[in-house]
């Protein structure tokens, strides 16, 4: 860690000072012989698990074959591969294309630039609380202004933002009728109909804190959409791949994004992301408008073909809502004895819990949330925390946990939760 203090600048935060050595399946091994249990997936890059068998195959298999080659130069077949099986993965019964990118704000710029070139209009929708990456463009549609957006000014331009349908932190009684008008609001008071290019929204919030919005709510953010020909993308960089128990959390809300963002567990552990979506709308950026030197690496096509197969041939669909559902009834438990529990939610193996002073106010518990996630990596359990407010604690555990070892961590959030909500009680008595 000195040496890091030392080499690194401190922008890039750690949120455990744990150095991995070697990692398997839902556990990390660090450089000092502990093991720990890991619910963070690199940031849900591994819901197939730490070095999945078929994923370190494919890559020796194309090793042995060739690396970089620049898909603008010579272009290969691994490529057009994740592309196909994209196309047909992703809801929607109409022609599809598919860009292949590095990163996952690489394909929210893109979705931009490809949603502009289309519609010829020059504005974007976003939420609050959205987080869609770190680049630009990317940034100015995030939400969170610290650590995200502060000192980084000035933003692009053409960026609207309207509240997202967070039931948690509305007024009880909000209906999807009222949050969704929070967009034709938007035509009148910010930005006129006819100038927005298209509506990007994240259909779980994801950094935001797992929220998840009332199953009607998009078809009818998307059929407003439609109404005046602006696109709809759904930015699925972190709820895609069996996360929410289906291939992309979309299918969840019945509708068909235009376009779709893709990375983290697309690569099974390898940077790739992608653009899917209608073939009309993709392809209307001229020959040479989009790409990018290292997009679709080799290495990233045959692991995300890889990845793809465990997903499919590993059951990690239905695993995915085993999971969420067993994290529900756990946490359920929890909410009966700490008020400190405010909120479960979730969506198949994409659920959290949101943390809270008091149950009548909400009042964000953040510093109790930082305790929570020390005492886990303290006691072998890698969490990462969420949200606006920084008081949701996450799971994003690879999807292959064993029954025991997905029972060994909640133990370990369920006592953290016991000894946070101890110290409340003792210092309240204190006082
Ligand atoms: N969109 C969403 C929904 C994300 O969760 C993230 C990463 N947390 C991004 C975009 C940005 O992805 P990347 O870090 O790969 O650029």
């Amino acid at each position: 860690m000195v040496r890091r203090e030392a080499a690194v600048p401190r922008a890039p935060y750690n949120t455990t000072p744990v150095f991995a050595a070697s990692a398997e399946g839902a556990s990390i091994d660090d450089v000092d012989g502990n093991r720990y249990l890991d619910f963070a997936g690199g940031i849900g890059c591994l819901n197939i698990g730490h070095r999945a068998p078929r994923v370190t195959a494919a890559i020796q298999e194309q090793l042995a074959k060739h690396l970089h080659l620049c898909f603008a130069v010579t272009p290969y077949e691994g490529y057009i591969a994740v592309a196909e099986k994209l196309n047909a993965l992703a809801p929607g019964n109409f022609a599809k294309k598919t860009i292949l990118l590095n990163t996952g704000a690489e394909a929210v710029e893109n979705a931009v630039k490809i949603a502009r070139a289309y519609t010829k209009r020059p504005a974007i929708i976003c939420f609050e609380d959205a987080f869609h990456g770190r680049t630009m463009m990317a940034m100015s549609l995030t939400s969170k202004a610290h650590p995200y957006k502060a000192g980084f000014e000035p933003f692009a331009s053409d960026v609207y933002r309207i509240p997202f349908a967070y039931s948690y932190r509305s007024e009880s009684g909000t209906t999807t009728e009222m949050f969704a008008h929070h967009l034709e609001n938007a035509f009148k008071r910010s930005v006129a109909a006819e100038s927005v290019a298209a509506v990007i929204a994240e259909p779980v919030l994801g950094e935001g804190g797992f929220v998840v919005p009332p199953r009607d709510y998009f078809k009818a953010i998307q059929a407003i959409c439609r109404k005046h020909g602006i696109l709809f993308i759904a930015d699925e960089v972190q709820s895609g791949f069996a996360r929410t128990g289906k291939w992309f959390a979309s299918e969840h809300f019945g509708i068909e994004p235009d376009m779709i963002t893709m990375a983290k567990s697309l690569g099974g552990g390898m940077p790739i992301a992608a653009v899917t979506g209608r073939a009309e709308v993709m392809d209307a950026p001229g020959v040479g408008g989009l790409g990018g030197t290292y997009c679709g690496h080799p290495l990233s096509c045959a692991a995300a073909l890889a990845a793809i197969e465990t997903i499919e041939k590993d059951g990690l669909l239905t695993r995915s809502t085993a999971v969420g559902k067993h994290f529900e009834t756990r946490a359920r438990a929890w909410q009966k004895k700490w008020p400190l529990v405010g909120d479960i939610r979730g969506l198949g193996g994409m659920c959290a819990i949101e943390l809270v002073r008091n149950a009548q106010t909400r009042e964000p518990a953040e510093s109790e949330t930082k305790q929570i996630a020390e005492y886990c990596y303290k006691h072998g359990l890698i969490t990462i925390t969420a949200g606006t407010f920084n008081n949701v604690i996450r799971i994003l555990v690879p999807l292959v946990v064993s029954d025991e070892q997905l029972d060994e961590g909640l133990d370990v959030i369920e006592a953290a939760l016991a000894s946070v909500a101890e110290q409340k009680q003792a210092a309240l008595s204190h006082a």
